[in-house]
């Protein structure tokens, strides 16, 4: 029997592979924390990261939370001002502060963080192209552009287009459980909160939104992003839907009037949590858009990711403790992922389906929390 290289290889050290990394902890394991990029790197997002991150890295260490914390280039945020169709705002207060951090210095700390750890040996600018469970030597090979590693427990952590999903599990892009969105960055946006996020539920796109984050570096995260279903349907180009949005929206436009882009359009797909797909089998696990774990609602995947792989790094743990590497023991990682998250993606999902794409409804359900602050209260805790 062949002796594996490591015991888990985690493929992709995007939040979700840095935390699952980094969940194995003091475990023993070697782990190998392979990607494609060399960091840091960028990935297209709107940077906007929830209040619970932080929570995630003090349960694998109290340290992880205050180095967190200690991170510079964060921008923290208090509300949300969400914009009716009709362009009436309210503002949604979080009982615990957001953040937003540009994604190449977000990665870039959890990836350093992990690689920093001696239980991790990193693999970067080395792409997965195949994988193959073998079961004469009971371990998994992986075929990567810098030659094969050898592990006994695969974490598929590589993103919204994962080779280890569609090799293991049900990769399918379907248009009603998926989104699409870009992104660019501004200076000389006008009148935004810069402890606030914005979401505007615009007219022209009634199956998603446009957003405005701000950075700490006084720049600003704008984007857009829908169901790929009614991108499809209607054969939008959400890039030009953006500079339509900036540049002629009757009311978003003004705010951009002595706006300067300063990076080009970027765009990239989100696979939604709107459904289950198998995110486990015998010796291997998904986290985060690899295991279809993004808010079909807001499109955010971050905190996902990383909860997901906190809990998949703690699962392996088990799995080597116990010598267990079957499909049902690893059935327990499943349940703790959509136990955290499958009723807030219900909910998101309904409210996509059926209050987003209402304008009257939204509209007039927004009236009424201007006119009831006790609505307005109900409504924020339905909401956030
Ligand atoms: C435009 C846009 C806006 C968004 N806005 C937000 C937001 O504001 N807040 C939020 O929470 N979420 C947002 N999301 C979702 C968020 O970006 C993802 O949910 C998040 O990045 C998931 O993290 P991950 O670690 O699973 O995957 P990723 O961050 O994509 O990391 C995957 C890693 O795997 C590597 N990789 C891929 N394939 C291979 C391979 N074959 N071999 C080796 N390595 C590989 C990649 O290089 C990458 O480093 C947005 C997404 C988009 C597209």
């Amino acid at each position: 029997m062949t002796a594996p290289d490591f015991d888990v290889a985690v493929i992709g050290a995007g939040p979700a592979g840095s935390t699952a990394a980094l969940a194995m902890l003091n475990s023993g394991l070697r782990v190998a924390l392979i990607d494609m990029a060399t960091f840091p790197r960028d990935k297209t997002c709107g940077d906007a990261v929830a209040a619970y991150v932080p929570k995630v890295l003090a349960t694998i260490s109290p340290e992880f939370k205050a180095e967190f914390e200690a991170l510079s280039q964060k921008q923290a945020v208090h509300t949300c001002r969400v914009f009716a169709p009709n362009g009436r705002p309210i503002d949604f207060r979080f009982s615990e502060s957001g953040n937003i951090v540009k994604r190449i210095d977000l990665d870039n700390f959890l990836c350093e963080l992990a690689t920093s750890q001696k239980h991790v040996t990193p693999f970067f600018g080395s792409r997965v192209n195949s994988l193959a469970f073998k079961s004469d030597q009971n371990l998994w090979e992986l075929q990567t552009t810098s030659g094969a590693i050898k592990a006994k427990l695969i974490i598929g952590c590589d993103g919204a287009n994962s080779v280890v999903t569609k090799q293991v599990s049900d990769g399918r892009l379907l248009q009603q459980h998926h989104s699409a969105a870009v992104r660019a960055y501004f200076t000389g946006v006008a009148g935004v909160n810069p402890e606030s996020f914005e979401l505007h539920f615009i007219p022209e796109l009634p199956l998603g939104y446009f957003w405005i984050f701000p950075e700490s570096d006084g720049s600003f995260n704008v984007g857009l992003g829908a169901l790929s279903k009614f991108i499809s349907d209607k054969h939008l180009n959400l890039r030009d839907l953006l500079q339509h949005v900036v540049s002629k929206h009757n009311s978003i436009s003004k705010r951009f009037a002595n706006a300067i882009q300063i990076s080009d359009v970027k765009g990239f797909g989100l696979p939604l949590g709107s459904r289950k797909i198998p995110i486990s089998g015998k010796g291997w696990m998904l986290c985060g858009d690899s295991a279809h774990l993004i808010d079909p609602l807001t499109g955010e995947g971050i905190g996902q990711a990383m909860a997901s792989g906190r809990f998949a790094g703690w699962m392996a743990v088990d799995c080597f403790k116990k010598n267990n590497f079957s499909a049902e023991f690893m059935k327990s990682y499943d349940r703790q992922v959509y136990k955290k998250f499958w009723t807030s993606h219900r909910k998101s999902y309904l409210m996509q389906k059926y209050l987003v794409p209402r304008f009257t409804l939204f509209n007039n359900v927004f009236e009424l929390a201007h006119r009831s602050p006790s609505f307005h209260r109900w409504l924020q805790r339905a909401v956030l």
